[in-house]
C-alpha cells in the first residue's frame, strides 16, 4: 500500500488517501492543542508515542472482540486504517470525576463513581463540541437509534477492557474519549485514537497525572509522562 494525497489536516494528525480506496494513512504529529484550539504547543515525540500506543491498544481490543479501524503500522508515526465515515460524536466514558464533569456538576476531581457514565458531544469545532443527548443525535441525524445503542454498548465494553489493562500497568483509567465510524457495509468500528491525548490516566499509587492534563494545566513533565505510560504499556501488553 502507498500513501497518496493529503485529505485532511487536524489538530493532532494528518490523514492521507492511499492507492486503495478503502484504506487511509494516518500520520501523527507532535502538535498539541487544548480548550478547543485556544492553547497550542508541541509535545516532543508525542506523535510516535500516540501512534504506537493507539495501535497496541486497538490490537489488544481486536483480540478481545472489539472491531476497530486498525490495519497496519507503517512506521513510528504512520498507520494504515480502514476508511470509515466518522460519526460526528465524541463518546466520553468516565469512571472518576475530572475535567468538565467536575466543573459542570461541582464534584471534586477524583470522586469515584459507583458505575461508569457515558456522554456524547457533537463533534463540531465551530460550535465548541456541545454536549448532546441521544434524542438530539437522532434529531440531527448523526446516528440511528440502533447505532447509538451499539456505540454505547461498545464504549462500556471498551472501558471494562481498558480499565483492566491499565490497572495491570499501575494506572487508573479516569475517563476517555472515543470516536466510532461506519464501514462501507454499515458496520460500526472504533476509529481515531486512544492515547494520553484522549484519556485521563493517573498513577495508581501517587495519583499523579500521566496524560494531556499536564499540558492543559501547565504542570510540566509532559514528555516524561507520555514516555512513562508507553513504557508501562510495553511491559504489560503481551502478559
Ligand atoms: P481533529 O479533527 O479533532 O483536529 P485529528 O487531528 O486527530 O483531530 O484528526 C484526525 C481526523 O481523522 C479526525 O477528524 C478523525 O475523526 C478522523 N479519523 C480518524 N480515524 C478515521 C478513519 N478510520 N477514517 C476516516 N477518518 C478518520
Ligand atoms: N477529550 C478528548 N477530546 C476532546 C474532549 C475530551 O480527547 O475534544 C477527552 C479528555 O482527554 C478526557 C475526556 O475526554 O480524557 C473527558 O474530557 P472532559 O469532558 O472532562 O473535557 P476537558 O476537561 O478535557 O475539557
Amino acid at each position: 500500500m502507498q500513501k497518496m494525497d493529503l485529505l485532511y489536516e487536524g489538530k493532532a494528525k494528518k490523514v492521507f488517501t492511499t492507492d486503495q480506496p478503502e484504506v487511509l494513512c494516518v500520520v501523527y504529529k507532535d502538535d498539541a492543542t487544548a480548550f478547543n484550539g485556544q492553547k497550542k504547543g508541541t509535545i516532543s515525540g508525542k506523535g510516535i508515542i500516540n501512534n504506537q500506543m493507539s495501535n497496541r491498544l486497538m490490537q489488544y481490543l481486536e483480540k478481545e472482540g472489539i472491531p476497530t479501524h486498525f490495519i497496519e503500522e507503517v512506521n513510528e508515526r504512520e498507520t494504515f486504517v480502514k476508511k470509515v465515515q466518522i460519526i460526528p460524536l465524541e463518546v466520553i466514558v468516565r469512571n472518576i470525576a475530572a475535567g468538565s464533569f467536575s466543573q459542570r456538576y461541582g464534584v471534586p476531581e477524583g470522586t469515584v463513581f459507583a458505575e461508569p457514565t457515558v456522554e456524547f458531544s457533537y463533534k463540531n469545532d465551530a460550535l465548541g463540541d456541545p454536549l448532546l443527548n441521544t434524542y438530539h443525535a437522532i434529531a440531527l441525524e448523526l446516528a440511528t437509534k440502533e447505532e447509538l445503542f451499539q456505540i454505547k454498548n461498545l464504549a462500556f465494553s471498551i472501558n471494562k477492557k481498558l480499565k483492566e489493562f491499565w490497572s495491570k500497568c499501575g494506572i487508573i483509567l479516569v475517563d476517555f474519549k472515543l470516536e466510532f465510524g461506519r464501514c462501507t457495509d454499515g458496520s460500526i468500528v472504533l476509529a481515531d485514537e486512544i492515547s494520553p491525548d484522549t484519556c485521563r490516566l493517573w498513577d495508581a499509587e501517587t495519583k499523579e497525572k500521566l496524560d494531556k492534563d499536564r499540558f492543559r494545566r501547565d504542570l510540566g513533565g509532559v514528555e516524561d509522562a507520555y514516555t512513562e505510560v508507553m513504557q508501562r504499556l510495553e511491559k504489560h501488553i503481551n502478559m
